[in-house]
């Protein structure tokens, strides 16, 4: 256990965020100050400064004590010489606090974690001090912010948590944060140890079926029970547990590695395994390192979505059958039991398309319903419309006055409460949202959309192999979307757009296509290879690959340049770095161009995590108008919610260049979106 080269009294020092990632607490090189970058700090392996006598403090955890070769190493004679230098002036002084020089302040007691790792940890919390180092290095960038799972960090956090109350905000929302890397990494050991099992239990049962044991003979026949039974689960879910362990163990190794670092928690690890359990174990391979570097900054739906779309574009064959099995065999009307005790009723395995059809003309009867002044929030009356044409009965005979005309149409932007909390996710969001009944009250089930095409600029008219997205209902394939694209394309209502992107799949510039432009598919020309349009706005795809990136043949080309000819687009560049104000306008509404500008670049809600369509969020000021310009620099997609969040107490919102959101919250951390990456 070495000695603070400095005893650290005093508050609010800054950790230099990269030495908590795998360094352990202290351990600063002498006046050096932070020596990682901040960038550094999350992956959990940077290099933290090294320590007095050179000991590598990166990866620590990895690597424990027994390792670093420092067995040698007299922290005490290492300090009296130090002290030495100092008092001969051979050695400045740093003028910096200790705290500066990238100490936590707190009880003076420095370790790094391969010395922790061969310390009782009992006696490692005795020596972290009484008064607890645990809580102050919880802030955000402090020691114990990002640094990894393992004994330590586990001490620290048990210490903190036994006075939460003693905690500040930001030390509060740290600890939590800590306990989750914590989580993961016990989901590792646990997964580790039934990837083992799993091993041994396999390889006696291939020795059995070798050997010619009969079945219900076999030894390793039944580990899911055995399995089962220790963890108090039915046999079919310890299986699965198994095949993800073993997944995660043999073909899944970034995956695997990220929970043992505390940055992928097991849900996450789960829906990796779960979206590449058909995949060849070289598709395997890619998926894992695209998903393991994505997950930990992405919602579990959005990490969803994204797994699911990966598989598709690595091979969308196995996913059509699958999903065409699960029609074919699973399709049912559903009754079941709430957890509330009342009762659940609905269609499962539904094509998107027909569901979404489905959808729109329940919104079609609910908002027909709301028109004709029919009391109830929109939730409540498409639950009404829905059981009514159930019982065959038709909603709109309800409405006790006439029919022809008279009560218009509101539009979904005076609707918010309904769908509070579900931004983004069924309800809030999808092509049924911009359907209306017609002059009778009444609509068919069409599907009017925005269709925004998203073309990669380089080779302009590229052919995305991005599978299309309905809204935010889930992804389709390419059939589908060639079906619900040319259904849409004849709504009257359905507008064209086309985003271009760049090499790094942000958007460089949008064009909005005027009028209406029915489009009939042409024939595809290869296999059920598509000819849809490619892209991933509300609607929109590219053909299935067999590998990415096929890229367009000449035909898929030359129709995707005859349909952008047809919409005859003009190109406006999406602001990025310094805004040079050129599409700013004097007044407070944006224009169509200029929201379709922002929203092109910023595809979501501007706030983490959050994924309801900017087609359908308001543009919200940053600085409000008329102090900020309704310019791209100052205007970003806020759903109504976040709207909200950004007035409140506490909370505050940047946007240092056009589309890098600042948000600061009540704790004090900051956390920072970016224009939306298109996987084109
Ligand atoms: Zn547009
Ligand atoms: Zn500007
Ligand atoms: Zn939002």
């Amino acid at each position: 256990m070495s000695q603070p080269p400095f005893p650290a009294p005093g508050p609010d020092g800054d950790e230099p965020p990269g030495s908590g990632a795998g360094a352990g607490v202290g351990e600063a090189e002498h006046g050096a100050g932070p020596a990682a970058t901040p960038a550094d700090g999350a992956d959990g392996n940077a290099a933290g400064p090294a320590g007095p006598a050179g000991t590598p403090a990166g990866d620590a955890a990895a690597a424990p004590a027994a390792d670093d070769g420092d067995d040698d190493f007299d922290a005490d004679a290492d300090l009296a010489r130090f002290l030495a230098d100092v008092d001969a002036g051979l050695i400045p002084v740093p003028p910096q606090t200790p705290e500066s020089a990238g100490m936590p302040s707190g009880p003076g007691v420095w370790f790094t974690l391969g010395e922790a790792a061969d310390v009782d940890p009992a006696e490692l919390a005795v020596m972290a001090g009484p008064a607890g180092l645990g809580g102050q290095v919880f802030a955000s960038d402090r020691a114990a912010d990002a640094m990894r799972p393992g004994p330590l960090l586990s001490i620290l956090a048990e210490q903190a948590a036994e006075d939460p109350a003693a905690l500040t905000d930001d030390e509060l929302m740290g600890l939590v944060s800590a306990a989750r890397r914590l989580q993961a990494r016990a989901e590792w050991l646990e997964l580790s140890g039934i990837a083992e099992f799993t091993r041994r239990r396999q390889a006696q049962h291939d020795t059995a079926v070798a050997g010619g044991v009969k079945p219900g003979r076999r030894p390793g026949e039944f580990a899911d029970e055995e399995l089962g039974f220790e963890l108090v689960m039915r046999a079919q879910a310890a299986g699965d547990r198994m095949d993800m362990a073993t997944a995660l163990a043999t073909r899944l190794p970034r995956t695997f590695a990220a929970m043992a670092a505390g940055m992928i928690d097991g849900g996450r690890a789960c829906t990796i395994w779960y979206y590449t359990r058909f995949l060849s174990d070289e598709h395997a391979a890619q998926a894992d390192k695209i998903l393991a570097e994505a997950a930990p900054g992405l919602r579990q739906d959005q990490l969803e979505g994204k797994a699911y779309r990966l598989e598709l574009k690595l091979d969308p064959e196995a996913v059509r059958a699958r999903r065409e099995h699960a029609r074919a065999t699973r399709r049912r009307v559903e009754t079941r039991r709430e957890p509330s005790g009342n009762l659940c009723y609905g269609a499962r395995e539904l094509s998107v398309e027909e569901g979404l059809a489905a959808k729109a003309a329940n919104d079609a009867d609910a908002a027909a319903l709301r028109a004709a002044g029919m009391p109830g929030s929109l939730r409540e009356l498409r639950v009404l419309a829905f059981l009514d044409r159930q019982a065959g009965r038709d909603p709109l005979d309800r409405i006790e006055h006439d029919r022809d005309g008279g009560h218009r149409y509101q539009g979904w932007d005076d609707e918010d409460e309904d769908d509070e909390g579900n931004n983004g996710g069924p309800g809030d969001g999808g092509p049924g949202h911009g359907c209306h009944p017609g002059p009778g009250g009444r609509a068919a089930a069409p599907l009017p959309a925005l269709i925004n095409l998203i073309v990669p600029g380089g080779p302009l008219f590229g052919w995305s192999t991005a599978p299309g997205e309905a809204g935010g209902w889930g992804l389709l394939d390419p059939n589908e979307t060639r079906n619900i694209v040319q259904t849409a394309s004849r709504h009257p209502r359905t507008r064209w757009c086309v985003t271009v992107t760049g090499p790094d799949g942000t958007a460089v510039a949008h064009g909005c296509a005027r009028g209406q432009h029915p489009w009939i598919p042409p024939p595809t020309t290869t296999g059920t290879s598509g000819s849809a349009p490619p892209g991933n706005g509300p609607l929109a795809t590219g053909p299935p690959g067999t590998g990415p990136p096929p890229g367009p043949d000449q035909y898929q080309a030359a129709q995707l340049a005859a349909l952008l000819r047809a919409l005859n687009v003009r190109l406006s560049p999406v602001a990025s770095g310094t805004c040079d104000h050129r599409d700013r306008e004097d007044r407070y509404t944006p224009s169509r161009r200029l929201g379709h500008l922002v929203r092109a670049r910023t595809a979501t809600c501007v706030a983490p995590g959050c994924a309801a369509q900017a087609y359908h969020c308001d543009l919200d000021h940053t600085i409000p108008y008329p102090d900020g310009p309704t310019c791209p620099c100052n205007l970003g997609p806020g759903c109504r919610r976040h709207h909200r969040v950004k007035q409140a107490p506490g909370w505050h919102l940047e946007q240092p260049q056009p589309g890098i959101m600042c948000w600061t919250t009540p704790s004090g951390r900051t956390y920072t979106t970016r224009p939306t990456i298109y996987d084109t």
